[in-house]
């Protein structure tokens, strides 16, 4: 089936992340050598068994999640916030090229099936992004990404039932505290029936602090839903 808005090729004449010229599309968005960095990256180190957090080898639970274990099930990414998984966020979010979208979902779809802690998922929810971005942006990429994973594991995906209630600051700048203060009641269940005890999968592109998966998290389970995973393109590395 097509996707109207992905599904198109999208011919490209260089790979989007190192511009080495070729034949690229959304099926294929990077060259060789961009995906092979990628998979080696994917080895470079182990994971936090809770929020998936790369650490230095031999590790099994990050500081974070010792000292404060989080309320979802799982939280898992495709590989580590750092090029080129860096540069193909910024090509989706900020040269809006949305094909790439496909790829990225594709391979978190792969990461969810790779993985039986996910279990059976119910319902996929992708995390609302800000006002102001979306009307910079024009899209929300977690909604991209969360429609592709949709397609591959065959679970409706739910837009509106998680909504953001304010706008916040750039949270770039700022420590883990003051963006965890900063997105407190942030997200809103807009309908409880839809959640109630339900599997869901919050669906995002960057897991840097976890304040924004923590807090959808929160929303949802206290909104009556029974458990929550989180797929992200990327992750951050931690202690
Ligand atoms: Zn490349
Ligand atoms: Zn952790």
């Amino acid at each position: 089936m097509l996707d109207p808005i992905l599904d198109v090729l999208f011919p490209q004449g260089a790979c989007c992340i190192c511009r080495k010229t070729g034949r690229y599309g959304s099926r294929q968005p990077w060259c060789r050598e961009c995906l092979d960095t990628m998979l080696d990256l994917q080895q470079s180190g182990s994971n936090c068994e809770k929020c998936g957090k790369y650490l230095v080898p031999g590790t099994t639970m990050c500081s974070d999640c010792r000292s404060k274990p989080p309320r979802f099930d799982i939280a898992r990414a495709v590989g580590p916030y750092e090029d080129p998984y860096r540069i193909s966020t910024k090509v989706l979010k900020f040269m809006g090229k949305k094909y790439v979208a496909l790829q990225m979902g594709q391979m978190m779809a792969d990461k969810i099936k790779s993985e039986p802690r996910f279990g059976q998922i119910d319902m996929i929810v992708p995390v609302p992004i800000s006002k102001n971005s979306l009307q910079v942006r024009g899209f929300n990429q977690t909604e991209l990404l969360g429609r592709k994973i949709s397609k591959e594991l065959g679970v409706k995906m739910e837009c509106g039932v998680l909504v953001r209630t304010k706008d916040t600051p750039h949270q770039t700048e700022l420590s883990k505290e003051e963006r965890e203060r900063n997105l407190a009641c942030v997200f809103q269940v807009t309908d409880a029936a839809k959640v109630e005890g339900k599997n869901i999968l919050l669906v995002d592109d960057v897991y840097t602090t976890g304040a924004t998966s923590k807090e959808c998290t929160r929303a949802l389970l206290d909104a009556g839903a029974g458990r929550v995973c989180v797929i992200t393109w990327a992750t951050g590395r931690g202690f």
